[in-house]
Formats: structure tokens, C-alpha cells, sequence
């Protein structure tokens, strides 16, 4: 089977053929149909997380064909259409998975990171980790769902019960928690770099009833802000914007330092916290709300050898919506 494989980070994916890999017990193979390229795949890619297995298959958007379970992989038979997201495993054991935050299990592996990913024609998951992905999608349009979906929801239910609601940083996260939070009657107010004004067109489509530039003062005091970019001194300018109780939450799983910021924009309550990974819980209600929106994502397909091509266009920004591989 082919697959784009990661050897080093710093260095450009390589196309390979390997053997088609045989699930174990808990495991189904998958064909892959879709595979969307993530923010954290570029992260994985430039070496900025720091613990990935190598040689490694990128890829934790996985939308694809069961073609073979394991022996005790009883979920799924073939023929099923699954989502494989980026969490691949947990313990079960430590304190967080015991409380029922096996987003910070100690000892999770994650998909494309960990794990072989989706960058490739056939990958291994664990069952009880896939989702069945009903519904009117198609695979490429299914794809995005599977993390920039599941990561932007959990980051949208940190906002609690925002009324105006800023995003930082328009990517594929955002252009789905747009509609989610539009949908709940949220105003969202919708942050790009500086003079993209095509970013900005887009968040208005999608149902920003603001966009403008993340230099700029946010029209009116917002309740919360998500930030999808991955710039550090975007926590200062969201702090500045929220109001009194407000809460700016960090989605990404990489950012740049953030700078030294004056006591005074944190007074009165306000909050930055982080969101890490998703449980799965997190899937199956996002996977359910989805339709109902519904959300509809915005893809621009690659051929999979073309991964590094894909890979560019999100380094670069220029992306509207997600990038997504197709086998
Ligand atoms: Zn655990
Ligand atoms: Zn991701």
C-alpha cells in the first residue's frame, strides 16, 4: 500500500510502499477514503510536538471502509464507514481516565502522531476509538469533522454560554464552530491576519455578523473568544476584547510564546485556559450535531501524494476551509 511517511521532522513526507499492515485483536483495518490535513499534522511535520514515533504516517481525519476486524473488534464489520480522530488511545487506569478526562490520559496515543495515520491507502485503528459516520457527508466533506469539528466544538463548549463569541484565526476549526455557534444564536465576531480580506468574506458567509483584522479592537465587548491561530500574542489582543468574566480559550495544540501582558486586562475575572485533544464522548455528540446544523464543510481535495502540497497551503494561510487527501 502506498503512504506518505514522515522520517524526520523538518524534512518533506516521502512517498513509500509498505505491507498492508493485519489488525490485532482490538483493531480494524481500514481503507482510507478521505484523510483531512490537520494544523497539528504541520506541527508533527516541523518538529514542533516534539514526541512523535518515527517513521511516522501522518493523518488523524480519517474517514474510511472497514475491511477487516480483529477478534475482539465485535463494533464494526466490514463494510462500515468510520471516522478515525486523533485520540487512538487510553489507559483506562490513571486518575484522568477515571474521572472521565481521557483527553489528559497519562498515557494516551494519538492518531498520525503515535499511531500510524491516515496518509496512506490502509490504517490500523482501535475499534473503541472509531466513530460510524452516518449522514449526508461525503468522505472528503466528512473528514474535517473528525478534528478541526470535534476540536472546535470542545473549544466552543469552554465558551460556556457566550452570547458574542470572537474566533481568532479562520481556518478549518473555525469555519465549522462558525456555523455551530451561529446555529445556537451566538453573534460571532471573526478575527483574520491583517488584510485577508477573503478570510473575512468567508466568515461572513458562514455567518460572522463581524470580520476584521486581529490588529483591530473588537467592535463591542465580546463574552468569549476561541484562538485557532497559532500566535501567542493573539492572547493579549482576545484578553483586551473579552469583557468582564470572559473567558479566551487556546485550541490549539501548539502556539507560539505569548508575550507579558499588563495584570489589568486578566482583572475582573476574565480567564485564559487551553483545550487538549477530545474525548470521545466529545465525538458522538459533535458526530450527532453536525447534521442537525447542519454543518456543511468546505474541502479542497489533494491527491494523497500531493501531501506536502496540502501541508503548503496551510503553512502558507491560504486555505479556505480544509485540505483534504484522497487515496
Ligand atoms: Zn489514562
Ligand atoms: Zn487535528
Amino acid at each position: 500500500m502506498r503512504a506518505m511517511v514522515l522520517d524526520a521532522p523538518g524534512r518533506p513526507l516521502l512517498l513509500r510502499d509498505l505491507d498492508r499492515p493485519h489488525p490485532a485483536a482490538d483493531q480494524v483495518l481500514i481503507q482510507v477514503r478521505a484523510c483531512g490535513v490537520c494544523r497539528t499534522d504541520l506541527h508533527v511535520v516541523d518538529g514542533e510536538l516534539t514526541e512523535p514515533k518515527l517513521p511516522i504516517v501522518p493523518g488523524h481525519e480519517i474517514v474510511g471502509t472497514v475491511v477487516e476486524t480483529g477478534s475482539s473488534a465485535t463494533r464494526f464489520r466490514p463494510g462500515d464507514r468510520v471516522g478515525v480522530p486523533w485520540l487512538g488511545w487510553t489507559c483506562g487506569e490513571c486518575t484522568f481516565c477515571r474521572k472521565g478526562a481521557e483527553n489528559l490520559c497519562e498515557r494516551a496515543r494519538f492518531t498520525g502522531y503515535q499511531i500510524d495515520g491516515g496518509y496512506a491507502d490502509f490504517t490500523l485503528a482501535d475499534a473503541r476509538y472509531c466513530f460510524p459516520i452516518a449522514g449526508p457527508y461525503s468522505d472528503v466533506e466528512a473528514a474535517p469533522l473528525l478534528c478541526a469539528g470535534l476540536i472546535g466544538y470542545r473549544a466552543l463548549r469552554m465558551a460556556g454560554d457566550a452570547a458574542r463569541l470572537g474566533i481568532y484565526g479562520f481556518g478549518a476549526a473555525a469555519h465549522i464552530v462558525a456555523q455551530v455557534a451561529a446555529w445556537e444564536g451566538r453573534r460571532v465576531f471573526a478575527f483574520t491576519r491583517a488584510g485577508d480580506t477573503d478570510a473575512q468574506a468567508f466568515a461572513r458567509s458562514l455567518g460572522a455578523v463581524w470580520a476584521g483584522s486581529s490588529e483591530e479592537p473588537a467592535p463591542e465587548p465580546l463574552d468569549a473568544a476561541l484562538i485557532f491561530a497559532p500566535a501567542g500574542p493573539l492572547v493579549p489582543a482576545a484578553l483586551r476584547a473579552v469583557d468582564k468574566g470572559g473567558v479566551v480559550v487556546c485550541a490549539g495544540i501548539h502556539m507560539s510564546d505569548i508575550p507579558s501582558f499588563p495584570y489589568r486586562i486578566l482583572w475582573e475575572e476574565r480567564a485564559v485556559r487551553s483545550v487538549a485533544n477530545l474525548t470521545r464522548r466529545d465525538a458522538e455528540e459533535f458526530l450527532a450535531l453536525a447534521p442537525r446544523v447542519p454543518v456543511r464543510t468546505h474541502t479542497r481535495p489533494f491527491p494523497l501524494a500531493e501531501a506536502n502540497t496540502a501541508l503548503g497551503f496551510l503553512r502558507s494561510g491560504q486555505l479556505q476551509g480544509a485540505a483534504v487527501l484522497v487515496p
